[in-house]
């Protein structure tokens, strides 16, 4: 049953990782390790079924592999998943032990934080692999990721305004930003020394005081937020909410934000297309936060924000070329995207092989 599962998008290998006597029950998941090792969070989550914790590994590993093809890092896609309540479950012995079958992988795997994870429960995972990267306030930690990921959303929605509005900047423009959370609020900073013009939601009043108190920024409610007129749409929040409820609210001609997961399902980049509006794939947007951990990297020579940021900067280009791309073949920019991950695979796999 696992092979059948594994088989379609071509996994490499999956790890099942089993240790009653501290609870640990984990599978790391190496989708592709053609581009270099491969490198993802580790998740602990109180799955209500095994298939599901599978299910969820081999999806987010097989979405790192393309997220890193797109970044331009010599990395593959992985992941890991921790199963048990992150709350109540997890155990220093656990993680440790999580971090042995890391090391058994020989740096195959690379792991870093996700949903569940903290860094002091990385920093166990630490005492038994060097594999893991992203442990917040460790010297020669890269940080916080969410500049890194602003600064990526920035230069992609730039290129998205050159394409749709024939711009050379964001200036003038109305941008309906919705969530002002991490990557919103560094975004922000970005948007308004540019002269865009923002308006901006968040459920949480503290998120929203501290917008409007840094940047003076116009608010609306949450449910508001897809019926601002506006040039582009941002998404900076949740998943799905781009969807066939919100799609045709959405006034703006570009859709561009760096929240995960913003299309409800594939059939919304079509009838983006159908509307003529054009979408920035949010893993290619999203990357910067991912190219910023690389640098981290040891073999890298050690964490440079410089490095690191003129690295995140290019995800401006690479979104030109997905939408140019777009246009000349009429498909949606997601596809486009997946399809230039698939290529550079084939060519590194074909150079090697
Ligand atoms: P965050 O939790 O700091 O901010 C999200 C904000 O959205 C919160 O303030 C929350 O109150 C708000 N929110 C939730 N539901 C909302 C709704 N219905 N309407 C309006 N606001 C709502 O998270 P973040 O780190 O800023 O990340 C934002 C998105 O970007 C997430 O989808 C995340 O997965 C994705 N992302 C973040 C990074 C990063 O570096 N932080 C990297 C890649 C992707």
């Amino acid at each position: 049953m696992v092979f059948k599962q594994m088989q379609p998008s071509g996994f490499e290998q999956v790890v099942f990782c089993q240790d009653d006597r501290v609870g640990l029950r984990a599978i790391i998941s190496i989708h592709s390790s053609v581009l270099g090792p491969a490198t993802g969070g580790c998740r602990m989550w109180n799955y209500a079924t095994e298939e599901e914790a599978l299910t969820d590994v081999l999806r987010l590993s097989e979405g790192m592999t393309y997220k890193a093809a797109m970044a331009g890092l010599d990395w593959g896609g992985g992941k890991g998943v921790i199963l048990g309540d992150p709350k109540t479950q997890k155990t220093p012995e656990m993680l440790q032990r999580f971090g042995e079958y890391v090391d058994r992988l020989g740096g195959h795997y690379i792991t870093a934080k996700d949903v569940g994870m903290g860094a002091d429960d990385l920093r166990q995972v630490k005492r038994k692999t060097r594999h893991v990267l992203g442990i917040e306030g460790d010297p020669g930690s890269s940080g916080d990721p969410s500049p890194a990921t602003a600064w990526g959303v920035y230069h992609g929605m730039q290129s998205a305004a050159q394409v749709a509005f024939q711009a050379r900047s964001l200036k003038g423009l109305r941008v309906a930003l919705q969530g002002l959370g991490s990557v919103s609020y560094y975004l922000l900073d970005y948007l308004v020394k540019e002269g865009a013009h923002v308006v901006g939601c968040d459920i949480d009043s503290a998120m929203v005081e501290r917008a409007v108190k840094k940047f003076g920024i116009e608010i609306v409610h949450p449910d508001a937020i897809y019926d601002v007129k506006c040039d582009i749409f941002s998404p900076s929040a949740l998943g799905s909410s781009v969807n066939p409820k919100t799609l045709p609210r959405i006034q703006a001609k570009v859709i561009a934000g760096g929240a995960n997961n913003q299309l409800a399902t594939l059939e919304e980049g079509y009838e983006i297309m159908r509307r003529g509006m054009v979408y920035v794939p949010d893993y290619v947007i999203n990357g910067g936060g991912l190219i910023n951990i690389y640098y981290e990297d040891p073999i890298r020579g050690g964490y440079s924000k410089s490095r690191a940021f003129d690295h995140v900067a290019k995800i401006g280009q690479t979104v030109l070329e997905i939408l140019e791309r777009s246009k000349s073949e009429k498909t949606p920019s997601q596809i486009i995207a997946n399809r230039m991950a698939e290529e550079r695979i084939e060519k590194k796999r074909r150079s090697i092989s």
